[in-house]
């Protein structure tokens, strides 16, 4: 079979007639009908006015997979963010024959030689296919926008080497919605000879809280409710003996000071 090419399939989703021989072939053949299916939901995406929702098929699951994959993104948003959109059924089974436009509509007007000499010059076309794909992009980054859990940083710091380390980072005190505050901890390097613990330590150095021990290079680290940053707001890596001693070894890796 005599497949349409894709200037005559671009050129019908366009909207231009191209005969009955073109009608006929789309409406018989299921793999050109996929083909005008998906140029004309382009092109329909690419109209003014408001999107026509109707004529935007959601992406599967897979799409979605594949993204979340891709940005490593947290498995709180692994579920499909437009997955319950797409539970109802298509109306048009896939892979069954487009329904074409009235009789009179395409017929009447053969295209004329020489004219759209190869689709891809046509800008129409790929000015559909970027305004899809841009659609599509504000709607993943929307969804993804809304299902992050919000976030206020109250604090960061700097995390400069102490002595003879070169390790360097940062640390930030975030706050979720629940009003739980935690610090995100980052060393471009893990320098410890034993294991790294987080601390947050006074001016003075007189007091420090253990936060945790961090075995790589970042972590994330629950600060105690009622715990005054202004008091502890020295924030700092140390290297720590699997000794058994609670304490602070006295061996910092890094260090950097809390400010908003
Ligand atoms: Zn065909």
């Amino acid at each position: 079979m005599q497949h349409l090419d894709p200037e005559s399939l671009s050129l019908l989703a366009l909207g231009e007639e191209l005969g009955d021989d073109a009608a006929d072939h789309l409406r018989s053949c299921t793999s050109c009908a996929a083909e005008y299916r998906g140029l004309r939901r382009a092109v329909m995406a690419a109209k003014p006015g408001p999107p026509d929702a109707t004529a935007l098929e959601p992406p599967g699951p897979q799409v979605w997979a594949g993204i979340h994959r891709s940005l490593g993104l947290s498995a709180a948003v692994a579920d499909d963010p437009l997955g319950s959109r797409t539970s109802s059924p298509s109306p048009t089974p896939s892979g069954s024959p487009t329904p074409l436009p009235a009789r009179e509509e395409r017929t009447g007007r053969r295209q004329e030689p020489g004219r759209g000499s190869g689709w891809f010059r046509r800008p129409g076309v790929w000015l559909a296919a970027a305004a899809a794909t841009a659609l599509l992009a504000a709607g993943v980054f929307w969804s993804v926008q809304q299902n992050q859990p919000a976030v206020t940083p109250l604090a960061q710091a700097k995390l400069a080497p102490v002595d003879q380390h070169s390790a360097t980072g940062s640390a930030r005190v975030v706050e979720a919605k629940d009003g739980q505050r935690a610090l995100e901890v980052r060393v471009d390097k893990n320098e410890a000879r034993g294991y790294q613990e987080v601390w947050l330590i006074a001016p003075d150095l007189s007091r420090l809280v253990s936060l945790g021990v961090m075995t790589s290079e970042s972590g994330t680290f629950s600060v105690p409710a009622g715990l005054d940053l202004g008091e502890y707001p020295i924030v700092d890596v140390s290297d720590e003996p699997v000794d058994g001693n609670p304490a602070h070894s006295s061996v910092s890796i890094v260090r950097g000071t809390l400010a908003s």
